[in-house]
């Protein structure tokens, strides 16, 4: 029914996260009919976006790939007005993204990427433990608290307190967001201010 170019279009959408065939094909055929720019700009977008970010080698976030700044660093580790003695440890960018809009910490992060899962059989050894113990020992800029934002599901609860052991010996202080997040509920569906509220409620983890 639809010509093979709009297929493959379609087919290759249905892979984004909660985009069903109804809708890739919906995404498609408005590429396809409207004004051609807005497919040319997209197509530049993509086949440019690979090349032109990467990982942040210090705290997992994106970072755009910049000639001026070897070091590969995010902006938000290249920003010196945060407070760098407060390192938010947080399972995805998402969750990033969404405590950076509560606007409730000015400090740095750090992205683990995945949490412990127990269930589905991610251990320790899974985890980029090695890394995040680099980061707090960075002598340039001392980590004094570990404020761990993993969601308050299962395996958040299981990373925080591994999280907690891991690091108890580096000597920094570890807290843990209050409540107020549902439990099994995500940061990144939570409102600014649950979010806020939870890093102002935070406590220590012992
Ligand atoms: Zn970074």
């Amino acid at each position: 029914m639809l010509p093979q170019p709009i297929r493959r279009l379609v087919q290759q959408l249905t892979h984004l996260p909660g985009v069903g065939d109804k809708t890739a094909q919906r995404f498609a055929l408005h590429l396809a009919t409207s004004d051609p720019s807005l497919a040319q700009e997209l197509g530049k977008a993509l086949s440019t976006l690979r090349e032109a970010i990467g990982p942040c080698p210090r705290c997992g976030n994106l970072a755009e790939r910049m000639e001026a700044d070897p070091r590969g660093w995010c902006d938000i580790c290249r920003d010196s007005r945060r407070d760098s003695s407060l390192l938010c440890v947080v399972g995805r960018i998402q969750d990033l993204l969404s405590i950076e809009r509560s606007g409730a910490i000015r400090g740095h992060y750090f992205v683990l990427g995945r949490l412990l899962s127990p269930l589905e059989g991610v251990g320790a050894e899974e985890l980029p433990l090695a890394a995040l113990e680099r980061r707090i020992r960075d002598p340039d800029e001392p980590v004094r608290e570990v404020l761990v934002a993993t969601p308050p599901s299962v395996d958040g609860e299981a990373t925080a307190l591994l999280l907690a052991e891991q690091l108890r010996p580096l000597g920094v202080r570890v807290t843990r967001i209050a409540s107020g997040i549902p439990h099994g509920g995500d940061l990144e569906f939570a409102d600014p201010v649950t979010i806020g509220r939870a890093i102002q409620g935070r406590r220590g983890l012992e």
